[in-house]
């Protein structure tokens, strides 16, 4: 766009910031610099990083307008009242943690585009008839305590107290690393926020997967957070000497273990409804080249956009692997080890993602999340709703992540129409 083009379109849309994008984009490489080790990014919940994360956030709340503090988990929370103080809010936020060698824009992305807007509005005297709040969740991935969602839990008032004492690979427990943090872990509870203080919860995300760059397509409104099962299977069947045992009689855990693996793909692969199945872990023993192997564990992630058709979709491939341990003569050991719900995105809410959308004047595309997000964990407080932006290739919790800063600047305005647009689901 040449500046006389920039110019008129400024003109004809006051609201829009030339330069919310670059701001954005800016700050994420000024966040993505606070890292445990320079070359890889990491920064995990209540470390010294995540401390400096923080006050660097706490800064660019205020900057924006917004009464800012940390909360009771170490969650950085701000506040832009309304036409008048003390109003119901509408929620923004996303996570400040990463996974460890991260990419820069997983949960910054949707926290500082949020803090952006609010800016935007701030410079521009704007006030709505609700007040807004961001808050960047100081715990998603998990990647500490093993346990993840820790920052919006505590927010939605579901923070489990028996994680206190889980230890972190160092042997410092949660509530040791609270108390080191500055933090009281008896007052967690502080944190929590009632359902009657949110007119809904609003998540701006990297899509983390290649769905919107095959559409040519910078931004996509989320239908629902996929809930996944994981399993832990087992198959033992007899080790034995590679050389003297015929084939017709062995009972190789992981030739079984194997075809298993084949089937869950092909049961994958043939459904039309959004299905995916993941074997990511396998362990065999006792492991050597000359060894048939007696013994193999290895790990299964279901995950579908209802949980209807995930429940169903475990219980089928639950029976195929029960009749392939059975035909090869394996015992079988299967653990659900983790289960969580599908969260769908409300219905008035996604319809405003949409208009916002196209009031952009992009198409309006609709896509699951397969990742699991803070979402999940307010919705117990509040309706959810989600826009994704595009990143490169689909690459997520790795360094090459990125985001085209056209990309940002085109998220960042949705928000900010979203916002300006907003109606209450009373008035939706
Ligand atoms: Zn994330």
């Amino acid at each position: 766009m040449s500046e006389m083009n920039a110019a008129i379109a400024g003109l004809q849309n006051p609201s829009l910031n030339p330069c919310l994008g670059d701001e954005i984009v800016g700050r994420i490489n000024r966040l993505g610099a606070i890292s445990e080790t320079p070359a890889h990014l990491a920064r995990v919940f209540l470390s010294k990083e995540h401390r400096a994360a923080a006050d660097l956030i706490l800064a660019w709340m205020r900057e924006a307008g917004m009464q800012a503090h940390l909360d009771a988990i170490g969650n950085v929370c701000g506040r832009y009242e309304g036409e008048r103080p003390g109003l119901t809010c509408l929620m923004l936020g996303s996570h400040y943690d990463t996974v460890r060698d991260a990419g820069k824009w997983d949960g910054p992305l949707g926290l500082l585009t949020a803090i952006s807007c609010v800016g935007d509005l701030n410079k521009r005297g704007r006030r709505l008839p609700f007040a807004i709040e961001v808050t960047g969740f100081a715990d998603e991935e998990g990647v500490r305590f093993a346990s993840t969602l820790l920052g919006s839990r505590a927010v939605a008032g579901t923070f489990d107290e028996s994680v206190l004492g889980v230890k972190d690979s160092a042997g410092i427990s949660l509530r040791d690393a609270l108390v080191q943090f500055g933090l009281d872990p008896d007052h967690i509870g502080a944190a929590a926020r009632a359902r009657s203080e949110l007119l809904g919860y609003v998540e701006l995300h990297i899509e983390q997967g290649p769905v919107l760059e095959a559409q040519n397509l910078p931004v996509g409104v989320v239908t629902a957070i996929a809930g996944a099962t994981r399993l832990a299977a087992s198959l033992t069947g007899m080790a034995g000497h590679a050389g003297t045992v015929p084939m017709l009689l062995r009972r190789d855990a992981l030739a079984g273990a194997a075809e298993c693996i084949v089937a869950i793909e092909e049961f994958c692969r043939t459904d039309a409804g959004g299905l995916v199945g993941t074997v990511g872990y396998i362990h065999a023993m006792p492991g050597a080249t000359n060894v048939i192997p007696g013994q193999v564990s290895f790990t299964i992630d279901m995950r579908a956009p209802t949980d209807a058709h995930r429940k169903l979709a475990v219980a089928d491939i639950v029976r195929s692997i029960e009749n392939i341990a059975k035909r090869r003569k394996l015992v079988l050991q299967l653990d659900v080890t983790h289960e969580n719900r599908t969260v769908p995105c409300a219905t008035w809410l996604k319809r405003q993602v949409s208009e916002a959308i196209a009031g952009e004047g992009y198409p309006v595309f609709e896509l699951p999340s397969g990742a699991g997000h803070d979402g999940m964990a307010m919705i117990d407080i509040a309706d959810v709703a989600m826009v994704f932006v595009r990143c490169r290739g689909g690459i997520s919790h790795h360094p090459d992540e990125h985001v085209e800063p056209a990309d940002v600047d085109a998220g960042a305005r949705v928000l900010l129409r979203l916002i300006e647009n907003f109606r209450p689901r009373s008035a939706a």
